[in-house]
Protein backbone atom coordinates (compact mmCIF):
# COMPACT_ATOMS: atom_id res chain seq x y z
CA UNK A 1 0.00 0.00 0.00
CA UNK A 2 1.26 3.50 -0.72
CA UNK A 3 0.94 7.05 0.84
CA UNK A 4 -1.75 7.30 -1.17
CA UNK A 5 -3.78 4.24 -0.75
CA UNK A 6 -3.80 4.47 2.83
CA UNK A 7 -5.02 8.45 2.42
CA UNK A 8 -7.92 7.11 0.48
CA UNK A 9 -8.82 4.86 2.99
CA UNK A 10 -9.34 7.81 5.18
CA UNK A 11 -11.37 9.72 2.57
CA UNK A 12 -13.45 6.74 1.72
CA UNK A 13 -14.75 6.44 5.64
CA UNK A 14 -14.64 10.42 6.24
CA UNK A 15 -11.72 10.53 7.94
CA UNK A 16 -9.40 12.53 5.62
CA UNK A 17 -11.53 15.77 4.42
CA UNK A 18 -10.05 17.88 2.03
CA UNK A 19 -11.32 21.08 -0.06
CA UNK A 20 -13.32 22.35 3.14
CA UNK A 21 -12.60 25.59 5.76
CA UNK A 22 -11.40 23.89 8.82
CA UNK A 23 -10.57 25.90 12.12
CA UNK A 24 -8.07 23.33 14.28
CA UNK A 25 -7.87 23.52 18.14
CA UNK A 26 -5.11 25.52 17.32
CA UNK A 27 -7.07 28.88 16.24
CA UNK A 28 -5.70 28.34 12.65
CA UNK A 29 -7.58 27.58 9.62
CA UNK A 30 -6.75 25.42 6.64
CA UNK A 31 -8.35 23.30 4.08
CA UNK A 32 -7.77 19.38 5.16
CA UNK A 33 -8.56 17.65 8.15
CA UNK A 34 -7.35 14.34 9.19
CA UNK A 35 -9.85 12.63 11.79
CA UNK A 36 -8.61 9.05 13.36
CA UNK A 37 -12.05 8.41 15.06
CA UNK A 38 -14.02 8.17 11.96
CA UNK A 39 -11.47 5.36 10.88
CA UNK A 40 -12.07 2.95 13.79
CA UNK A 41 -15.69 1.65 13.56
CA UNK A 42 -14.83 0.33 10.10
CA UNK A 43 -13.36 -2.81 11.01
CA UNK A 44 -12.59 -3.64 7.47
CA UNK A 45 -10.41 -0.97 6.56
CA UNK A 46 -8.52 -0.84 9.83
CA UNK A 47 -7.64 -4.74 9.47
CA UNK A 48 -6.47 -4.43 5.91
CA UNK A 49 -4.17 -1.15 6.99
CA UNK A 50 -3.17 -3.54 10.32
CA UNK A 51 -2.44 -6.16 7.76
CA UNK A 52 0.10 -3.78 5.86
CA UNK A 53 1.81 -2.97 8.90
CA UNK A 54 2.37 -6.96 9.82
CA UNK A 55 3.48 -7.63 5.98
CA UNK A 56 5.89 -4.69 6.44
CA UNK A 57 7.34 -6.14 10.17
CA UNK A 58 6.99 -9.73 9.36
CA UNK A 59 10.79 -10.27 9.49
CA UNK A 60 11.72 -8.37 12.56
CA UNK A 61 11.18 -11.37 14.66
CA UNK A 62 8.35 -8.79 16.72
CA UNK A 63 6.74 -11.19 19.38
CA UNK A 64 4.45 -8.22 21.13
CA UNK A 65 3.04 -5.27 19.67
CA UNK A 66 2.16 -2.39 21.96
CA UNK A 67 -0.14 1.12 21.34
CA UNK A 68 -1.29 3.80 23.14
CA UNK A 69 -4.78 3.47 24.31
CA UNK A 70 -7.43 4.10 23.23
CA UNK A 71 -7.25 3.78 19.51
CA UNK A 72 -4.35 2.44 19.68
CA UNK A 73 -5.62 -0.97 20.93
CA UNK A 74 -7.50 -1.33 18.15
CA UNK A 75 -4.48 -1.24 16.22
CA UNK A 76 -2.42 -3.20 18.21
CA UNK A 77 -5.15 -6.36 18.10
CA UNK A 78 -5.38 -6.49 14.48
CA UNK A 79 -1.57 -6.05 13.92
CA UNK A 80 -0.92 -8.66 16.30
CA UNK A 81 -3.52 -11.08 14.86
CA UNK A 82 -2.13 -10.81 11.46
CA UNK A 83 1.65 -11.24 12.34
CA UNK A 84 0.53 -14.30 14.29
CA UNK A 85 -1.12 -15.15 10.89
CA UNK A 86 1.88 -14.64 8.53
CA UNK A 87 4.69 -15.88 10.80
CA UNK A 88 2.31 -18.66 12.46
CA UNK A 89 4.29 -17.84 16.18
CA UNK A 90 1.55 -16.00 18.62
CA UNK A 91 2.07 -12.46 18.95
CA UNK A 92 0.68 -10.34 22.00
CA UNK A 93 -1.35 -7.36 21.20
CA UNK A 94 -1.18 -4.46 24.20
CA UNK A 95 -1.85 -1.18 25.28
CA UNK A 96 -0.84 1.19 27.40
CA UNK A 97 -2.99 4.21 29.30
CA UNK A 98 -2.96 7.37 29.83
CA UNK A 99 -1.90 8.34 33.61
CA UNK A 100 -3.12 11.62 34.95
CA UNK A 101 -0.39 12.98 34.44
CA UNK A 102 -0.53 12.38 31.03
CA UNK A 103 2.24 9.70 31.20
CA UNK A 104 1.54 6.45 28.79
CA UNK A 105 1.95 3.27 31.11
CA UNK A 106 1.16 -0.72 30.99
CA UNK A 107 -1.14 -1.41 33.73
CA UNK A 108 -2.86 -4.75 33.88
CA UNK A 109 0.08 -6.96 34.06
CA UNK A 110 1.36 -5.88 30.47
CA UNK A 111 4.00 -4.77 31.35
CA UNK A 112 5.56 -8.53 32.10
CA UNK A 113 4.11 -9.65 29.01
CA UNK A 114 6.67 -7.17 27.20
CA UNK A 115 9.38 -8.14 29.31
CA UNK A 116 12.70 -9.27 27.33
CA UNK A 117 10.27 -8.99 23.95
CA UNK A 118 10.95 -7.52 20.68
CA UNK A 119 7.63 -4.90 20.54
CA UNK A 120 6.48 -3.12 17.52
CA UNK A 121 4.82 0.37 18.73
CA UNK A 122 2.00 1.15 16.63
CA UNK A 123 0.08 4.40 16.56
CA UNK A 124 -2.62 5.97 14.09
CA UNK A 125 -1.56 10.03 13.76
CA UNK A 126 1.83 11.54 15.19
CA UNK A 127 1.25 15.50 15.33
CA UNK A 128 3.57 16.23 17.58
CA UNK A 129 4.99 12.05 18.41
CA UNK A 130 4.29 12.86 22.65
CA UNK A 131 2.45 9.33 22.93
CA UNK A 132 4.73 7.20 21.06
CA UNK A 133 7.91 8.43 22.42
CA UNK A 134 5.91 7.68 25.69
CA UNK A 135 4.83 4.47 24.81
CA UNK A 136 8.58 3.66 23.83
CA UNK A 137 9.87 4.66 26.88
CA UNK A 138 7.48 2.40 29.06
CA UNK A 139 8.72 -0.67 26.74
CA UNK A 140 12.13 0.15 27.58
CA UNK A 141 11.66 0.57 31.17
CA UNK A 142 9.48 -2.75 31.24
CA UNK A 143 12.57 -4.07 29.52
CA UNK A 144 11.14 -4.65 25.86
CA UNK A 145 13.12 -3.56 22.97
CA UNK A 146 11.15 -1.64 20.34
CA UNK A 147 12.14 -2.98 17.35
CA UNK A 148 10.45 -0.67 15.88
CA UNK A 149 7.88 2.19 14.99
CA UNK A 150 4.84 2.46 12.76
CA UNK A 151 2.23 4.70 12.34
CA UNK A 152 -0.80 5.06 9.90
CA UNK A 153 -0.02 8.73 9.43
CA UNK A 154 2.48 11.53 10.23
CA UNK A 155 1.59 14.82 10.42
CA UNK A 156 4.74 16.55 10.83
CA UNK A 157 7.33 14.38 8.50
CA UNK A 158 10.01 17.36 9.27
CA UNK A 159 10.09 17.16 13.11
CA UNK A 160 8.95 13.44 13.37
CA UNK A 161 11.16 10.70 12.64
CA UNK A 162 13.82 8.01 13.64
CA UNK A 163 16.19 10.25 15.27
CA UNK A 164 13.19 12.28 17.40
CA UNK A 165 11.64 9.49 18.04
CA UNK A 166 14.23 7.48 19.43
CA UNK A 167 13.37 4.46 17.42
CA UNK A 168 13.20 2.98 14.03
CA UNK A 169 10.30 5.15 12.85
CA UNK A 170 7.91 4.34 9.57
CA UNK A 171 4.52 6.50 8.67
CA UNK A 172 2.32 4.36 6.11
CA UNK A 173 1.22 7.95 4.66
CA UNK A 174 3.06 11.67 5.22
CA UNK A 175 0.41 14.57 5.14
CA UNK A 176 1.27 18.07 5.72
CA UNK A 177 -1.90 20.06 7.01
CA UNK A 178 -1.08 23.83 6.14
CA UNK A 179 -2.59 26.31 8.51
CA UNK A 180 -3.24 29.92 8.33
CA UNK A 181 -3.27 32.64 10.77
CA UNK A 182 -7.36 33.69 10.78
CA UNK A 183 -5.70 37.57 9.16
CA UNK A 184 -4.08 35.78 6.59
CA UNK A 185 -6.60 32.38 5.42
CA UNK A 186 -6.88 32.67 2.12
CA UNK A 187 -10.36 30.36 3.10
CA UNK A 188 -11.81 32.99 4.72
CA UNK A 189 -11.09 36.15 1.85
CA UNK A 190 -13.07 33.95 -0.72
CA UNK A 191 -15.76 33.36 1.79
CA UNK A 192 -15.65 29.43 2.10
CA UNK A 193 -18.43 28.54 4.64
CA UNK A 194 -16.31 27.14 7.93
CA UNK A 195 -16.72 23.74 8.97
CA UNK A 196 -19.10 23.13 11.69
CA UNK A 197 -18.90 19.38 11.70
CA UNK A 198 -15.11 18.41 12.71
CA UNK A 199 -12.54 21.15 14.45
CA UNK A 200 -13.67 24.52 15.97
CA UNK A 201 -15.61 25.64 13.33
CA UNK A 202 -18.88 26.44 14.99
CA UNK A 203 -17.43 27.41 18.45
CA UNK A 204 -15.72 29.96 15.95
CA UNK A 205 -18.85 30.70 14.51
CA UNK A 206 -21.08 31.51 17.48
CA UNK A 207 -17.67 33.46 18.93
CA UNK A 208 -17.88 35.68 15.90
CA UNK A 209 -21.55 36.56 15.87
ZN1 LIG B 1 -10.40 30.94 7.38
Amino acid sequence: MTSEDILNIFKKVGGYITGSHIVYTSGKHGEAYLNKDAIYPHTKEIASICKEIANRFKGNGIEVVAAPALGGIILSQWTAYFLSELTGKEVLGVYTEKTPDKNQIFTRGYDKLVKGKKVLVVEDITTTGGSVVKVIASVRQAGGKVMAVCVLANRDPININTSTIGAPFTALAEIKLQAFEEKDCPLCQKNVPVNTTVGKGREYLARKK
